[in-house]
């Protein structure tokens, strides 16, 4: 492509971007496609000749447009907004058309001087104290953009470590690194994000999940509680993370009365506001920022509800000495003659390099104002309320968590299992997309308002068709109840830990309750707990020719041959769509970590087997705990032949 070339094409690239946005609202907001659709589309190997450019954009219809999930969608109320602008579009562009990697000042001067000042406007627009903005040379505190939210939260925990370790030190220099490291102990609430467990599991440091109040938020005298418990036993308290905005009701922990505890104790205190802090730009919305002073160090996705397309979160700390120990290494051919005069930001981040970020940011801020920014805000929140409205005004639906800015969260009145049947049919059907949580053992569904073009006709519609399928969902259920393919019993985590230890909650999704939570993680971890038992199966040592073994070692095979495509969380909608019928089959398996239970539906056939003792791996072959069975819980995800009909069997 020469340049002549490049302006004709982008030139319709935009055109072509613009339709597509324009134009959104009348796309399927979920896609309809089965795992593996898009391979039969693509041929197996790179064109060995160029091929034309006509050619490869009549593809992006056929090819990736029917496996889009259209996040700008106003019909998309899934997770939490990852909204674009055309500033921000624009912006990048150019970002990317000069592509410097801003590593170190010298590297690209414009590019961290343009990341200290609009930090420093983003800090002030939300209404952060100055000590986190770097507002001359010597200031301690400023702003970085890192990539995401979970970035920000780990390096948060990295440098809250480094602290932790040298203060110790410094009573006795006598203690290793790894010893107090095995120590430390971190506090997050029970509704905090999958990405907190995840930071004290790369960062090996124990974390507890407190109990959040009846408003699900985090208070002080848990923590309190919480933390004595913990130095009783000679662990080191260190680092609490606070959440302004939970996934999965939008809640937030008490600042103030968890920062002074923070203060007394010594601890690093982070702050994930990773939805929440682009209301703040409101100044109405700032009392829960309140007790930010105690804070070290807080985060915001501008990539949320922004409209500064991801990646970029924004994330502040008071000193950033604690993130230069942590990542300080200084190799010759990185030193410039400005070194320490300048903010170099690979000092402040994992990667040594760093994207022109900052450019999307400025532009996106300038081109719409503080004030067109409120109005977004105020906008979505307005839009929230309405809907919210619709639901109070349908005795049949309620809302179990208060409704905060944007997410509203509703069930119907009843059993869990009706509003999973009301949301397995609404997402199969795509014209509406939203995902559950689990809240205090209820199941809802979450409906946040994202795009910025979203209407009060597109609410409108989105009600209409919640309400006509839940009639059809109540209908059927008052003609079929007698299906015994509900009747779920519970058993608690703790329970499931005395037989067996290594189970535990998923790293991703934590609040999304219908996800499997099976054994250390995800699918994959199953069979990478040291016992080489998966590679045992796999060179068919197991000598137990039961068909049983066959397919276990066939869908063993088949998990690691796919890698992750086959991670359970990845397939979330697979084994929403499957709980139904596979539960006549077999078992399903779910972990519901938010309150700890796990849900499995009963199986009478099988519950003679219920005291035996797995052969294989020891455990007590309860209804869940054998990794074969397990394994065949799971089944339906692997044996892609069935998807589709799992898929259809909403
Ligand atoms: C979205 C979200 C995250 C994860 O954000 P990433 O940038 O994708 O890592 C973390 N915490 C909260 C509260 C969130 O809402």
């Amino acid at each position: 492509m020469d340049f002549d070339e490049y302006r004709k094409r982008g030139k319709f690239m935009v055109d072509y971007i613009a339709e597509y946005l324009e134009t959104i609202r009348e796309r399927q907001v979920y896609p309809n496609v089965q795992p593996g659709y898009l391979r039969n589309l693509t041929p197996d190997s790179a064109p060995v000749e160029p091929e034309c450019w006509d050619q490869i954009m009549e593809d992006v219809e056929n090819v990736i447009m029917p496996g889009i999930t259209h996040w700008q969608s106003p019909h998309m109320h899934a997770y939490f907004p990852a909204l674009n602008s055309f500033p921000s579009l624009l912006g990048d562009m150019l970002a990317d058309a000069i592509n410097c990697l801003g590593f170190t000042w010298a590297s690209s001067p414009a590019c961290t001087e343009l990341e200290i000042v609009v930090m420093n406007w983003l800090g002030k627009m939300i209404g952060l104290p100055d000590a986190f903005l770097h507002l001359h040379n010597e200031s301690k505190g400023g702003g970085v953009i890192q990539t995401t939210s979970s970035e920000a939260t780990f390096v948060c925990l990295l440098a809250a470590r480094t602290q932790a370790i040298r203060r110790i030190q410094e009573l006795d220099p006598q203690l290793e690194d790894a010893v107090i490291n095995s120590r430390l102990v971190a506090y997050c609430s029970d509704q905090a994000h999958s990405s907190v467990e995840k930071a004290g599991l790369i960062g090996l440091v124990k974390m507890r999940f407190v109990e959040s109040d009846d408003s699900l938020s985090l208070r002080g005298d848990q923590l309190q509680d919480a933390i004595a418990a913990d130095k009783k036993q000679k662990l080191i308290p260190f680092f609490v993370c606070a959440t302004l905005g939970t996934t999965g009701a939008c809640a937030f922990d008490n600042l103030e009365e968890l920062g002074p505890i923070c203060q007394a104790e010594g601890m690093w205190f982070h702050i994930d506001a990773a939805y929440a802090g682009t209301a703040f730009i409101c100044p109405e919305f700032r009392h829960w920022l309140s007790g930010v002073t105690y804070a070290d160090s807080i985060a915001f996705n501008p990539s949320k509800w922004m409209m500064v397309h991801f990646d970029c979160t924004a994330m502040w700390v008071k000193n950033s000495e604690h993130l230069h120990r942590t990542f300080n290494v200084d190799p010759l051919y990185l030193q410039h003659e400005n070194s320490g005069l300048a903010i170099d930001y690979m000092h402040w981040q994992i990667p040594l390099s760093k994207r022109f970020r900052a450019l999307k940011l400025w532009f996106v801020i300038r081109s719409y104002g503080i004030k067109g920014l409120q109005k977004h805000i105020r906008n979505g929140v307005h839009l929230a309320k309405k809907f919210e409205l619709m639901i109070v005004n349908d005795s049949r639906f309620e809302i179990p968590a208060a409704r905060h800015l944007g997410l509203v969260v509703f069930r119907l009145r009843g059993e869990n299992h009706l509003t999973e049947r009301l949301l397995k049919r609404l997402n199969s059907r795509g014209r509406i997309h939203c995902v559950p949580a689990s809240l205090k053992g209820k199941y809802v569904i979450r409906f946040t308002v994202t795009s910025q073009y979203t209407t009060i006709l597109d609410i409108t519609k989105d009600w209409s068709e919640i309400k006509e399928t839940a009639t059809e969902i109540i209908d059927e259920h008052n003609s079929n109840n007698n299906d015994l393919s509900y009747n779920k019993t519970k058993v608690s985590l703790a329970e499931i830990r005395k037989w067996n230890n290594n189970f535990g909650a998923s790293l991703l999704l934590a609040n999304s309750p219908m996800s499997p939570k099976v054994v250390n993680g995800s699918f994959a971890a199953l069979f990478d707990d040291g016992d080489d038992w998966s590679r045992k199966l796999l060179r068919s040592e197991l000598k137990d020719s039961s068909c049983k073994y066959t397919t276990i070692r066939r869908r063993i095979r088949g998990i690691l041959m796919s890698g992750k495509q086959f991670s359970l969380d990845s397939r979330m909608d697979l084994v929403q769509g499957m709980a139904p019928t596979s539960s006549k089959k077999s078992k399903d398996v779910i972990l519901e970590s938010s309150e700890d239970t796990l849900d499995m539906s009963n199986n009478k056939n099988e519950e003679n087997g219920l005291q035996e003792k797995c052969d294989k791996c020891s455990v007590i072959k309860s209804n869940l705990l054998c990794h074969a069975q397990l394994e065949s819980n799971l089944s339906p995800l692997i044996e892609t032949d069935n998807n589709t009909d799992l898929i259809k069997t909403v």
